[in-house]
């Protein structure tokens, strides 16, 4: 068999096909690696209980606590992406028979459900459009009427652009219900304020590959003393063998005893990515996403086009900008990748079609790539008959990095 030239599944495939392209990332993660971090990620492995290794796992929980501004003690990063960190907080914290009350104005909320009803919880739903906050009313409204165990809220909806203000009017509302609080911070993380302890946010997940600028692969993740004390002490065992908070805490937790083989490279990549949070300053790091991001918004208004969020809501690390009358959004963002190398993203759901989802998270988050885009997506808007003046976008976007 072995001789037989026609076997096909013999033959080594070709190896030399296909070169990632260098892209320039604006989209809504992953971002731009820091060089630093890639260079970490080469870092010759040590197995997973080396000594040096376990100092550090301490240093990485130690500064993820540092970045979600909390004191909590359960604070690690899961193996897997931001869904994983997700499913770890949903899947530990919501029992069967509990309810949790969701949010309806975005994709992530709807992960929320989906996620929850797999753990055996009941749902419901708090109404907001796709493009809008939720109303604090609102939200007492529904605790009220459901009296659910856990609220679920995303702070920063990356599908819509919309970062959820009053946190802490939502989590004193939910506590006054007795339910806990889990806060989607996937896209706020690192990037713009969020405070866990002074907020009063029970569980908060987020990934590394979004303001964090890291490759995905580790995902933060901190509950409070209390929340944990509700995971510790279910009657039934989550339905995730390898996300069950109760094992990990013993890898995270002072034991330091196998559970599985941390993910090596991307506990080096995330420390790293963490340290640059550190060294920067985590307030003056949400400042810098506000300047950089508020000189794009400033670049694309004056361009002609228009935000889809008012100021009250804007995330400046996701800025949806409403796609000009007679334009083909998804055409516009394959010609900016064929010719600019330059990822940015179209809407989904309700806003498909609507707006352009342009990321300014972490390494993104700097003048050259803000320039960028503007130039670019002006150059690509205009040649394609949109009525947009890309000049005036620019010269607003340099004025704004020159204040
Ligand atoms: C990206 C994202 C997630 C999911 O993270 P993955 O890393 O894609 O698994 C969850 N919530 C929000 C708000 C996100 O932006």
């Amino acid at each position: 068999m072995a001789q037989d030239a026609s076997n096909e599944t013999a033959r080594a495939p070709s190896v030399d096909e296909l070169t990632p392209p260098d892209r320039t990332l604006m989209g809504p993660g992953p971002s731009d690696v820091n060089p630093r971090v890639l260079r970490a990620m080469s870092t010759p492995l040590v197995g997973h209980l080396d000594p040096s290794f376990i100092e550090i796992m301490d240093e990485v929980q130690e500064l993820l606590r540092y970045t979600f501004r909390t004191d909590n003690r359960w604070t690690i990063p899961v193996s897997g992406t931001g869904s994983a960190a997700m499913e770890a907080a949903i899947g530990n914290v919501v029992e069967p028979g509990d309810t949790m009350l969701v949010p309806t104005n975005g994709y992530f909320g709807g992960r929320m459900a989906s996620m929850a009803r797999r753990a055996g919880g009941e749902v419901v739903e708090v109404d907001a459009p796709w493009g809008e906050p939720l109303e604090p009313a609102a939200v007492s409204d529904a605790l009220a009427e459901h009296d659910p165990d856990v609220f679920g809220f995303v702070h920063a909806e990356t599908s819509t652009g919309v970062l959820q203000p009053d946190v802490s009017e939502l989590t004193a509302a939910a506590h006054d219900h007795d339910a806990l609080v889990i806060a989607d911070t996937v896209t706020s993380l690192g990037g713009v304020e969020l405070r866990v302890d002074e907020w009063d946010i029970d569980v908060a997940y987020s990934g590394p590959q979004k303001c964090l600028s890291c490759p995905p692969g580790a995902s933060p993740l901190t509950l409070s003393d209390e929340a944990m004390d509700k995971v510790l002490s279910r009657e039934e065992d989550p339905r995730s063998w390898y996300l069950d908070l109760s094992l990990l805490e013993g890898y995270w937790g002072d034991e330091r005893s196998y559970h599985h083989t941390a993910p090596i490279t991307n506990v080096y990549a995330i420390r790293e990515a963490l340290r640059l949070v550190a060294e920067e300053g985590i307030e003056q790091r949400w400042d810098r996403h506000e300047r950089m991001a508020g000189a794009l918004k400033a670049g694309v208004e004056a361009m002609g086009l228009e935000m889809n969020a008012p100021d009250e809501y804007w995330l400046p690390s996701l800025n949806a900008v409403r796609v000009p009358d007679g334009v083909d959004d998804g055409a516009v963002c394959d010609r900016l990748i064929e010719e600019y190398d330059l990822e940015i993203a179209s809407g989904l759901g309700d806003l498909e079609g609507e707006i352009f989802r342009i990321g300014c998270m972490g390494h993104s988050a700097r003048p050259a790539n803000v320039i960028y885009v503007v130039t670019a997506l002006g150059d690509v808007l205009e040649s394609m008959g949109a009525d947009v003046d890309p000049g005036a976008g620019v010269t607003a976007t340099r004025r704004a990095l020159g204040e």
